[in-house]
């Protein structure tokens, strides 16, 4: 099979354009052309009057060597890689030993969904509630200020993304096409097909839950077992080796290969490994606010008169700004025609994130604003630090919010001019329990403020209408990535602990649902071939 890059077609075109673009691409006819199949679609945006959609086409044609050789010169024709994905171990038949998978994020999700495929019925521990149970409970302390501690935003099955935009998209590495397994399993349960080949998929909220009880179901199908509302409280090490996990319910589970896929909200299990001796170091993460604009003004200013387009979608936006005082600002988490959300694990704090269902029909664009800090710099002398900066700013943006769950907010223009909000705009404000209008200059450190500040500007200069006035800015959001790293060796096992591999955004190797489950991949690859030498 051969695979077409950059084959660039109008946004109205139709469907015969596509064969006649391979044919003139390749010059051949269409007698030597078998059939084709979309592999990626994106768009180039940058002049609105023309907007392009640019192809990767996998094609099957006759004559595919000599086509090869004549375009041995050309990167836009190749030979379609194998992204198929292949198993690197079976279980043996007298398994002893069950892997034990802590957290049902994305990481624990396909950790464990890999491990039951390779027979090795793994165990999976998850601290919060399954994902109907669960989502009863976040949309009740999003309705009511009522927060459960161990089911929220953050805990329960399926993670931190479940309630989310449902971006699958990511700048990591792949060689292997771990991604592809990843896209194919969603898809496989009941994930729109198109997440397939679209530049930037997204699955929203509600599909999401659906998709996670089926991957659920089919975990058990293969022996595995999932324990909700059952949380790691303490792990043994016996020797450099770890051997057992102490959980909530009193009981202690033997295992010496246990994945820590806990994700970046898991602070206690964080100080009890530390507490543990295993090995952390604390890592850069970034702080800022949620920006609200009304998604129209978004769309007519990256589509133009294309705005509305179904195949374009509601418009998003990727922004940085170098600062004067050395900060890097940058957007992040976009979510058009989404909800600023109340993402707190931790009783009297205020963090915010953001979400979207698959249409991406609300109003409000939102996204992180958000400032680069580094332990070096700004959170010195312990590997934990950075937690307690997190868990001090969530709990200034508690009180200034009126210590009710409401987050404190402002409007971008009082914010640049240094004064209190008192009235909203034109923007109505998406998150709820809901805002309370105030100053926000004091709940971040000044030099995220003077950042921000000085980057908000710069980025009307990209996007007209981005320092509106009436926009708004909620806080804080702190929880971007996980403020540590749990080390691990060639072998993804802990540097200093044998058996235990520290997995996904919360040990500081993923950011996003798709990374997280290709690192689930990869940490599932690492167990069975321990478990198998
Ligand atoms: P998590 O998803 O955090 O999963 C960890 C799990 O471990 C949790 O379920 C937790 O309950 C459990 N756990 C923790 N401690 C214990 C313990 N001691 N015992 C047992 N269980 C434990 N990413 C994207 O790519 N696209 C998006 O659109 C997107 N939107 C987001 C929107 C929101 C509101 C949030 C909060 C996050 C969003 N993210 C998004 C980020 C994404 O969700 C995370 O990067 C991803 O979920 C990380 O996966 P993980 O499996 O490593 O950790």
């Amino acid at each position: 099979m051969l695979r077409l890059t950059e084959i660039k077609l109008p946004l109205d075109h139709d469907e015969a354009a596509l064969t006649q673009a391979i044919l003139s691409k390749l010059a051949i006819s269409s007698s030597q052309l078998i059939d084709f199949t979309v592999f990626k679609r994106g768009y180039d945006a940058r002049k609105k009057t023309n907007i392009l959609l640019i192809y990767t086409l996998d094609i099957n044609v006759t004559g595919e060597a000599q086509l090869l050789q004549q375009f041995a010169k050309d990167p836009h024709v190749k030979p379609a890689p194998d992204t198929s994905y292949k198993f690197v171990a079976t279980a043996p038949k007298n398994l002893t030993e069950r892997p034990v998978v802590i957290g049902f994020g994305p990481c624990g999700l396909f950790a464990g969904l890999l491990l039951a495929q390779m027979g090795f019925n793994p165990i999976i521990l998850e601290r919060g509630k399954a994902v109907r149970e669960r989502t009863k409970d976040t949309f009740g302390f999003w309705r009511k200020g009522t927060l459960d501690t161990e089911s929220n935003v953050q805990f329960g099955e399926g993670g931190a993304g479940t309630f989310s935009d449902g971006k699958l998209y990511s700048q990591v590495k792949d060689p292997n096409h771990y991604g592809r397994k990843v896209i194919n399993e969603f898809v496989a349960a009941g994930a729109p097909e198109e997440i397939l080949y679209v530049s930037k998929p997204h699955i929203g909220t509600f599909k999401l839950v659906n998709m996670i009880e089926k991957m659920r179901a089919e975990i058990i199908a293969l022996g595995g077992e999932i324990r909700f509302s059952t949380r790691v409280d303490d792990i043994v090490i016996t020797d450099g080796q770890i051997t057992a996990l102490q959980l909530s319910n009193g009981e202690t589970l033997h295992s010496k290969h246990v994945v820590l896929a806990v994700g970046h909200s898991a602070r206690d299990t964080f100080e009890m490994l530390y507490n543990r001796d295993v090995y952390i170091e604390a890592k850069p993460f970034s702080v800022g606010f949620r920006i609200e604009h009304k998604q129209s003004m978004i769309d007519e200013c990256r589509f133009g008169d294309n705005a509305g387009n179904p195949i374009l979608g509601a418009a998003d936006y990727k922004l940085v700004h170098h600062c004067d005082n050395g900060r890097t600002v940058y957007s992040f988490c976009m979510c058009p025609g989404g909800t600023v959300v109340a993402a707190t694990s931790e009783l009297g704090q205020v963090v915010t994130n953001g979400m979207s269902q698959y249409s991406r029909n609300e109003r409000n664009a939102n996204s992180a604003i958000v400032v680069g800090i580094s332990p070096e710099e700004d959170y010195p002398g312990h590997p934990l630090a950075g937690i307690e900066l997190q868990r001090k700013l969530e709990k200034q943006a508690f009180a200034l919010g009126g210590s009710d769950y409401n987050a404190p907010a402002q409007l971008i223009g009082d914010f640049l001019k240094g004064q209190s909000s008192a009235q909203l705009g034109d923007v109505q404000p998406s998150y709820t329990p809901g805002i309370t209008l105030t100053d926000l200059s004091n709940v971040l450190p000044a030099y995220a403020i003077a950042a921000i500040r000085e980057a908000i500007p710069a980025f009307n200069k990209q996007i007209k209408g981005f320092s509106t006035n009436d926009g708004l800015l909620t806080g804080v959001e702190t929880r971007t990535s996980s403020p540590i790293c749990i080390k691990r060796d060639k072998e993804y096992q802990s540097i200093n602990v044998k058996g235990l591999f520290p997995a996904g955004e919360g040990a500081g190797y993923a950011g996003g649902i798709l990374s997280a489950g290709i690192d689930g991949i990869k940490v599932a690859e690492a167990v069975a071939l321990s478990m198998t030498k």
